[in-house]
């Protein structure tokens, strides 16, 4: 057993707001330059919706299908004889402007100097890239929320495993939510193993992945080789470019940008112990369904003594262990099972991790319709279908999934059912099937 510790994170879905004041200001302080206009190293996708880059979650669109391994296992490493070639041949699988968006800018100017005219002025959009003004802008992010009635017709064109082809165009049974995005930092990061230069490293303090900009000669078999499409190539400068986990503040004790300035405070950092000797046998299970467990299996609890000992014989500092004892992240993935990893079947052991949201269910909750109470109707009639939650969450699995929303719903019962100064209602408690 080797322990190491890693920095990870859970975003808490239930409380999103979309209302991307974290993508604003991680732009403002990490890619508001020449080059990264189109990059967005946090975005917030509306789901269902094909993403940013466009179809992200199409793996066979972008890396010609997984590879398989003989048993069925999917091999996400790029071995020797991979990089020669990544090093010989021209790299296919790269998503292209159109794939993120043209990005623009309002000319605001024209508002102030235009001349006298029947019309009052308009700010048209402009191309951050060009400069010239664009006649119609066609795609961007969150798209599907401003056109959700267009995209309906469109979404045959789109892998949406199932479910969501059969919801769209109903619109008594359509839903949305927000999915905020970064770098996952991942145990077992593809863009690392797929880098030519060896120019994409994983730190061993914090687990952090980082590009070395000296190093990186623009291959961009990163961009391709990145499931969750997180890393930007800069047309200045000609290198590639992805989240640092602003390891600079993390050094200095603070808090991220996306988690300081997250209006819904739903950005939980935390530290996890884990096994690295197990990284391989946990990315490699061999049923797609057990790699959300199989994941949970390589870490490690920071309040048993012995992995306290052994992670200071492997180095992991106090104030590292102390984190881990008070990480946020464990409490929500280890000991209450609310919090589950994007897309874990990408095999890359992601480190951002989910609590899924309880759906628009206010009115319904309020209706006595949803409750805790075994005889009101079960967690799977909440609006946001489980298989959708699961196809993101758990690789298809909808046990772990459904416990965790009920979870989620008694606590809110709970919460509701007491007053601000912490004396609980019994009508309210009974009205939402805590009591009784
Ligand atoms: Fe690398 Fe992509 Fe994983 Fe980030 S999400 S560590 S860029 S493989
Ligand atoms: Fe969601 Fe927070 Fe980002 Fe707003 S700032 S979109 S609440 S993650």
């Amino acid at each position: 057993m080797k322990i190491r510790a890693q920095i990870g994170k859970v975003l808490n879905l239930d409380k999103c707001i979309g209302c991307h004041t974290c993508s604003v200001t991680c732009k403002n302080v990490w890619t508001s330059r020449e080059g990264m206009e189109y990059a967005w190293f946090n975005n917030v996708e509306t789901k269902p919706g094909i993403g940013y880059p466009k179809d992200w979650e199409n793996q066979k669109r972008w890396n010609g299908g997984w590879e398989r391994a003989p048993g069925g296992s999917i091999r996400p490493k790029m071995g020797g004889k991979w990089r020669l070639l990544a090093k010989i041949f021209a790299n296919p699988d790269l998503p292209e402007i159109d794939d993120y968006y043209e990005p623009f800018t309002f000319d605001y100017d024209h508002l102030q100097k235009a001349g006298e005219s029947k019309a009052f002025p308009t700010a048209r959009a402009r191309s951050l890239i060009s400069g010239k003004r664009m006649e119609k802008i066609e795609w961007g992010p969150n798209w599907e929320e401003i056109l959700g009635g267009e995209f309906s017709k469109r979404s045959e064109d789109y892998n949406f495993e199932g479910v969501q082809k059969e919801i769209y165009g109903q619109f008594e049974n359509t839903f949305m939510m927000y999915l905020p995005r970064l770098c996952e930092h991942c145990l077992n990061p593809t863009c690392v193993a797929a880098c030519p230069s060896g120019a994409i490293y994983k730190r061993e303090e914090d687990g952090i992945v980082l590009i070395d900009q000296e190093a990186c000669r623009g291959w961009r078999m990163c961009v391709s080789g990145c499931p969750y499409k997180k890393i930007y190539y800069n047309w200045k400068t000609g290198k590639s470019e992805k989240c640092i986990f602003c390891y600079p503040r993390i050094e200095a004790g603070q808090p991220t940008v996306c988690s300081e300035t997250c209006v819904g405070r739903i950005r939980y950092l935390g530290v996890m112990l884990y096994d690295a000797d197990r990284i391989e046998e946990a990315a490699s299970a061999e049923n797609v369904e057990d790699l959300y467990q199989a994941q949970l299996d390589i870490f490690l609890d920071p309040n048993d003594p012995e992995v306290i000992e052994q992670a200071r014989k492997d180095g992991v500092p106090e104030n590292w262990l102390e984190a881990a004892r008070h990480s946020p992240v464990w409490k929500m993935a280890m000991e209450w099972k609310v919090a589950f990893p994007l897309h874990p079947e990408y095999r890359t052991l992601p480190m951002v991790w989910y609590v899924p949201p309880l759906s628009p269910i206010s009115a319904a909750a309020n209706a006595g319709q949803i409750s805790v109470n075994n005889n009101m109707p079960d967690i799977r009639s909440l609006r946001i279908p489980l298989k959708y939650l699961a196809n993101l969450l758990t690789a298809g699995d909808e046990e772990p999934i459904a416990v965790c929303l009920e979870r989620m719903l008694a606590m809110r019962g709970y919460m509701r059912s007491k007053s601000i100064d912490g004396v609980q209602n019994e009508a309210i408690a009974t009205d939402v099937g805590l009591t009784g």
